[in-house]
């Protein structure tokens, strides 16, 4: 309930999909401005060099990098605890995955 990823693309779209990746987060990352049991959820972005990994996404409003237990996806939903910010996970123009505020 914590993670996150709170709906996939394809879950909404009704689709099936191959199959996700899993990801096991450490426990703690050192993020200390969300309670310790969301710590795992979010790191500190280390800047334009930080290679996110495929359950990552950088949040726009408050340059934190979100953790999922999965994989994510173009068109998923994920929330922000540290500014509680909803967003849609993007295909940026790199390829890479971004993510923007959803209205
Ligand atoms: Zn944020």
């Amino acid at each position: 309930m914590s993670d996150p990823l709170h709906e996939l693309v394809s879950e909404r779209a009704g689709q099936l999909e191959p199959p996700r990746q899993r990801f096991v987060l450490e426990d703690d990352t050192g993020f200390d401005e969300v309670p310790k049991k969301y710590r795992k959820f979010y790191r500190k972005w280390a800047g334009p060099d930080d290679r996110l990994a495929p359950n990552e996404v950088l949040c726009p409003v408050c340059k934190v990098v979100i953790r999922s237990t999965r994989e994510l996806r173009p068109g998923d939903r994920v929330y922000c605890m540290p500014c509680m910010s909803r967003l849609i996970v993007v295909q940026g123009a790199n390829g890479t995955l971004e993510a923007r505020v959803a209205y």
